[in-house]
């Protein structure tokens, strides 16, 4: 017993994690390997599950190849915001965490062999949340574009803007906007796909100005919550309300594609604005 109690943390064996994964949606039971083989996406009922920007790349680029851009800019305390704990010992603690170093990822590579840009976004990095390095990554993400005539696609899965950054926060949403009417100048194609959540500032700025704006099945994409606007204009809620299919019976989304599917159908769709 103790030696057992003594034994050091680096001497632990450590039991093995995410083995079995448990679908929100149905309950049904499978193994990580089931699931990844699955894109993540359920086997009974085709819940797609929350992935980062490592799974989407790997989806789309072609042999998993991709060059990650920008990752040397990072965030930055400079308002010394301070919540439950300081913004800049907040963003300490998740870079000792994870490798991502901020809420997106840009990685340039090849789908179908065309080449692509694409933005994506990681939920786990305080909410996959808009700050300055978001909206400076993206913009020259597609200064890039520009220079090399590269269609751009950007991976939404956010809450919104980054309230440690306040109004700097705000001031990405005018400039990653602005940036993509040069996509349009220059005719080339810019893609916003949704995915589940996609909220706040995002949802209702560059994840709506693509000139297709598309989605997973299922997610769940609006401004401000169901709890917040049933509070607001004192009424029930539709049935499936901020849903994706929803949306697009609304008007708001072109067409909603199952993760299995994505990388045939952008294919399809970027060589016919090619074309
Ligand atoms: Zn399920």
């Amino acid at each position: 017993m103790k030696k057992g109690i003594t034994t050091s943390t680096a001497e632990k064996k450590e039991t093995p994690e995410g083995l079995w994964s448990k679908c929100p949606e149905c309950g049904y039971i499978c193994t990580m390997t089931e699931l990844r083989e699955n894109l993540f996406v359920c086997p009974k009922c085709t819940h797609h599950h929350r992935i980062g920007s490592a799974e989407y790349f790997e989806i789309l680029f072609d042999d998993n190849k991709y060059e990650v851009l920008f990752e040397n800019i990072r965030s930055k305390d400079f308002l010394h915001f301070t919540d439950l704990k300081s913004y800049g010992k907040r963003l300490d603690e998740i870079w000792a965490k994870t490798d991502i170093t901020d809420s997106i990822r840009i990685g340039k590579g090849n789908l179908k062999g065309i080449p692509f840009m694409v933005g994506c976004m990681d939920f786990e990095f305080i909410g996959g949340s808009l700050g300055s390095v978001m909206g400076e990554r993206i913009a020259r993400a597609i200064d890039v574009c520009l220079e090399e005539k590269i269609p751009m696609m950007i991976i939404c899965k956010s809450g919104g803007a980054r309230m440690m950054e306040s109004a700097f926060s705000l001031m990405q949403l005018a400039k990653v906007s602005g940036k993509l009417s040069q996509l349009t100048d220059a005719k080339i194609p810019y893609i916003s796909l949704q995915t589940d959540p996609s909220f706040g500032g995002i949802s209702a700025s560059f994840g709506m100005l693509g000139d297709l704006n598309i989605a997973e099945p299922g997610a769940l994409i609006g401004f401000a919550g169901p709890r917040v606007i049933k509070e607001t204009i004192k009424k029930d809620l539709p049935e499936g309300f901020q849903r994706s299919e929803f949306l697009l019976e609304h008007g708001f989304l072109d067409f909603i594609v199952p993760r299995k599917e994505l990388k045939e159908k952008l294919a399809t769709v970027l060589s016919l604005f090619k074309n």
